[in-house]
């Protein structure tokens, strides 16, 4: 039977390309929405009609409650979760003079607390079932903090915390735990940015002197998803161009 794997916010644009590339090495892909994502339909009919037969649920990966609903329907619906990837995030950028509680919180919850909802609810059986993959994906600005980032990269950092802990308590369970920590990533939002900032503010710091593909990073995933990947837990893996090395 065709592993389980699920993709909070697949929709985005990195979310649908790991999608379509795990559901290129046949697993079965899952995917959740915002509960008010009016384009959830349209982006599934899309999915269809380039031969993608993806599942989506709606859940507020901020909410612990949406998340168990969530998950407790997947796992009637369609079986247990092998592979979870707690991909969902916000940015609410601001310099922290000017950053309040709202955007603080907001940030966090959907970054971070959204780790524990969404995890809470798999590793069990993970554990159990002797098998299972978690992979969260952070960002480089939560490994070298960036301007106007306080929350999104106290969040960011806070997830790579949870992954080497958890990867601990679930190492002999053959359950492995990583994080990805993509720098910038040519997804709609990022080439939305005016062509001469790229030009003089991003490509300068990137010494491949040009942006990500979410296919490489989608790629990444189905390594550490794979059996391959057994042995490998724990880590933070930077992609990024060489944009910043640790
Ligand atoms: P997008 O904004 O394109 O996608 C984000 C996804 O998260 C959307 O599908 C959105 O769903 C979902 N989401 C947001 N809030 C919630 C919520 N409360 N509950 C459920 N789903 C939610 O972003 P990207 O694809 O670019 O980013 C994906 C991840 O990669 C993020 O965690 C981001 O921080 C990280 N990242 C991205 C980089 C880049 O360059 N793009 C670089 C480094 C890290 P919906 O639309 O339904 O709300």
């Amino acid at each position: 039977m065709a592993r389980i794997a699920l993709i909070t916010g697949g929709m985005g644009g990195l979310g649908e390309a790991i999608c379509i590339k795990m559901a290129a090495l046949g697993y079965q892909v899952v995917t959740t929405y915002s509960p008010g994502n009016t384009k959830a339909e349209q982006w599934l009919a899309s999915m269809k009609e380039q031969g993608y037969d993806f599942r989506a649920y709606p859940c507020d990966v901020a909410s612990f409650e949406s998340a168990q609903e969530c998950i407790a329907q997947i796992t009637r619906e369609m079986g247990p979760v092998d592979v979870l990837v707690n991909n969902a995030g916000i940015t609410r950028d601001m310099t922290f003079k000017k950053m309040d509680k709202v955007n603080w919180d907001a940030v966090i919850k959907t970054n971070l607390d959204s780790v524990f909802n969404m995890t809470k609810q798999v590793c069990d059986g993970m554990m159990e079932r002797g098998w299972g993959r978690i992979i969260n994906i952070s960002s480089v600005n939560g490994q070298k903090g960036a301007f106007g980032q306080t929350n999104y990269s106290a969040a960011k950092a806070g997830m790579h915390g949870f992954t080497k802990a958890l990867a601990l308590e679930v190492a002999r369970k053959g359950v492995t735990v990583n994080t990805i920590s993509p720098g910038y990533i040519g997804t709609k939002m990022v080439m939305a940015i005016p062509n001469e900032v790229l030009e003089s503010k991003i490509l300068p710091q990137i010494p491949m002197g040009r942006l990500g593909k979410p296919e490489e990073v989608a790629g990444l995933v189905a390594y550490l998803a794979s059996d391959e990947a057994a042995f490998l837990t724990g880590a933070n893996i930077a992609i990024n161009g060489g944009q910043h090395m640790h």
